[in-house]
């Protein structure tokens, strides 16, 4: 019997984790496994806000694919997907054209910009390795170009962070620790520096325990760090942004540097994939299969998965990539050996958000952190993903060890 193809689109922390999974249950006759990825790098999505604001350095996120995958029986292959289509079983990429008997669609994320203009065009976002590098260095030259102006324009020092629920406020967090370090490099008297966070809802980090929520704004604020909350950015500009303050009322925020980091939709790939989908995201079944398609899973931020309970999709997050990972793999397993699938079941530990280095908020098994614990926390979080994907030399390699 001819051996079943399994095609993995991404190396993301759900499409890595997969095959990591697959490799682990599989023999190297059962099947054969393509990884189809962008770059021949994972990185960790959840890492970004720090090369972006340059408290670590962009190679530091990243590690090789090779290093991870068992080449005996994953092939990777080094390419960009340009098209997938579930009614032909065509998946169309940069090295050419792929068919499968098994589809898993990790394809991640992308910002959400809701329609609001200029924003595409003029804001930055904290996307992948290069987005992240590309906006710090955005920000050192605003810095430096300041400092060898003849007239100075002070708002090349003004820094618009758009939203501030989770990635927003990690990425205030680091700038918090990086604008000392920069207006010192650069002889930029800090007090020129203004650094202001512009959120719609009425609220900072929405879902989040409100006495950890003030800490955490008491925090940013004392690093300087204005809040501009319940005011819609409504335009971007090559200037700034234009933020609605009241009925009538709007103001502009004159900025040499925007990121906007107000929302994530899935890959816009899914859009046209034949699956149905709500802003690129898939409301799986159970087992993470796609509805109509029962060769075809979604892993990570372009499955959409309600929590019945709340009455709410779960976050698109990394914890819920790696685990879903798990039970994707499991269940292609299942399905080639006509077994039943298996449901997947989400186990939330908990969340912790990032202020910097050495701070942190988090709510983790029902108990509340800040300051050090949160912080140490968050490190032990993120060299567990490292633990999971690439065991302890990963950990070695790439972990978290400062405290
Ligand atoms: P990703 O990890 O984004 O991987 C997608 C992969 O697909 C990438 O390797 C990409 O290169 C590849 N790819 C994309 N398009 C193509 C294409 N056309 N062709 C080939 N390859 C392609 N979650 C948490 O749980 N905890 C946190 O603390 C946390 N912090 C975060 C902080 C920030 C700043 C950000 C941005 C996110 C954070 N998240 C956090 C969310 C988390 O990063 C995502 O939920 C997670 O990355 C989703 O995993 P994924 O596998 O779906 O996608």
């Amino acid at each position: 019997m001819k051996r079943p193809t399994i095609l993995v689109l991404g190396a993301g922390y759900g499409g890595l984790s997969t095959v990591v999974n697959l490799q682990k249950i599989l023999g190297s006759n059962d099947a054969d496994i393509i990884l189809v990825n962008k770059n021949d790098y994972h990185y960790e999505s959840t890492w970004l806000h720090e090369a972006s604001a340059g408290t670590l350095s962009p190679e530091q996120v990243r590690y090789d694919v090779s290093s991870v995958i068992n080449t005996d029986k994953v092939t990777f292959v080094k390419a960009t997907v340009d098209s997938i289509d579930v009614n032909t079983k065509k998946v169309g990429t940069s090295a050419g054209e792929y068919t499968y008997d098994y589809l898993v669609i990790g394809l991640g994320f992308e910002g959400e910009t809701f329609g609001i203009p200029g924003l595409d065009k003029y804001a930055l976002s904290i996307a992948n390795v290069k987005a992240a590098r590309h906006i710090r260095e955005h920000i050192e030259y605003q810095f430096a170009t300041w400092s060898t102006e003849e007239e100075k324009d002070d708002s090349r020092l003004t820094l618009v962070v758009g939203g501030a629920g989770f990635s927003g406020i990690e990425f205030l967090g680091e700038l918090g620790n990086r604008i000392p370090v920069l207006c010192k490099e650069y002889d930029v008297p800090q007090e020129k520096v203004r650094v202001v966070c512009v959120e719609a809802a009425p609220m900072v980090l929405p879902g989040f325990d409100p006495e950890l929520v003030k800490y955490a704004v008491g925090q940013l604020e004392a690093k300087g760090i204005e809040f501009s909350i319940g005011t819609p950015v409504v335009e971007a500009t090559p200037e700034g942004v234009k933020i609605k303050k009241g009925e009538e009322e709007f103001e502009f925020i004159k900025a040499g540097t925007i990121v906007w980091a107000a929302g994530v939709r899935g890959n816009r790939l899914i859009e046209s994939s034949g699956i149905e989908n709500m802003r690129a995201r898939v409301k799986v079944e159970k087992d993470m299969r796609a509805p109509g398609f029962p060769d075809v899973f979604i892993v990570g931020d372009c499955a959409l998965m309600i929590n019945e309970e709340a009455n709410r999709p779960y976050p698109p997050t990394a914890q819920i990539a790696m685990q879903q990972a798990v039970t994707v793999a499991k269940n292609i397993a299942a399905l080639m050996t006509d077994k039943e699938t298996e449901e997947f079941v989400p186990s939330l530990k908990g969340t912790v958000c990032s202020l910097g280095e050495h701070d942190a908020i988090g709510d983790v098994m029902g108990k509340k952190l800040t300051g050090t614990p949160a912080s140490i926390m968050k490190k032990v979080i993120d060299n567990r993903a490292l633990y999971m994907i690439g065991g302890i030399p990963l950990v070695v390699k790439k972990g978290k060890f400062s405290l």
